[in-house]
């Protein structure tokens, strides 16, 4: 099922375009990675589909099976994600905020959500524990699990892993991949990690202030492109 379908989209500030022709259609369980130096607009698509900025040409249409908040975001960490002086729960529980309607306090069955993610996260023994003192990782799966308590369908990651060590890098993988696999929830992930990338999505999206390439990340591999980005990085 198409959830997104981008057609010949343009996006410009102050009248100058930073992202031009850029069509794709995103469908239910593929897990898509933007990649492009900085500056190629990532960012930018990634602000398109949320419903923040409008292309000024073409179009993004988001499916009717998605309702407004029900696309679970995680910007670019910035000091405000680091410095969040709540418990890990609480932080989680704030995910289910858009459900609760009529309602001005969390019931059980919002209690319940957040309690599964915790735990599909892997992060339940810490739910006491304060948000600022974990390491970037803990911070990112705690965003996670928040992310997921907003929507069962798709996820929005801005650079989920930047600043983290490898070994953080690696298990944030891991688990977006199993969210993916396991949970069937579609992931659109901005990197700018294409050997990283290419290990678990299924499609890329290569922009430089227009796409490079579109397509499965199989094709994309046998891309001059992706040997020209992967064979030139050999010693990263
Ligand atoms: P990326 O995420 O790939 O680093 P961005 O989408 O953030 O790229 O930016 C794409 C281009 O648009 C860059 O040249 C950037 O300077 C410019 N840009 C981004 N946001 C704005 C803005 N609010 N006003 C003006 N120019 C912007």
């Amino acid at each position: 099922m198409c959830l997104i379908s981008c057609k010949n989209a343009e996006f410009q500030y102050n009248g100058k375009a930073v992202l031009k022709d850029v069509s794709f259609e995103f469908n239910s369980g593929d897990y898509l990675c933007i990649v492009g130096e900085n500056g190629s607009g990532k960012t930018t698509l990634i602000n398109g589909i949320l419903g923040l900025i409008k292309p000024q040409k073409g179009e993004i249409k988001i499916s009717k099976d998605i309702s407004a908040g029900e696309i679970g975001y995680i910007p670019q960490r910035s000091e405000i994600q680091k410095n969040f002086p709540a418990s890990v729960y609480e932080v989680v529980l704030s995910g289910c905020a858009s459900r609760l309607k009529i309602f001005p306090f969390y019931r059980k069955s919002e209690k319940s959500i957040a309690e599964r993610n915790m735990e599909l996260l892997e992060i339940s023994n810490i739910k006491n524990k304060c948000y600022n003192n974990l390491s970037g990782g803990q911070q990112q799966r705690v965003l996670l699990a928040r992310a997921l308590c907003a929507t069962k369908k798709l996820l929005l990651l801005d650079e989920p892993v930047a600043g983290l060590d490898p070994l953080a890098t690696a298990s944030l993988y891991s688990v977006i991949k199993k969210i993916n696999k396991e949970h069937n929830v579609s992931i659109i992930m901005v990197s700018h990690d294409i050997k990283s990338a290419v290990k678990d999505s299924s499609h890329i999206l290569h922009l430089n202030n227009k796409p490079l390439f579109y397509g499965t990340t199989d094709d994309y591999l046998k891309s001059d492109i992706a040997k020209f980005m992967i064979g030139g990085n050999d010693n990263d």
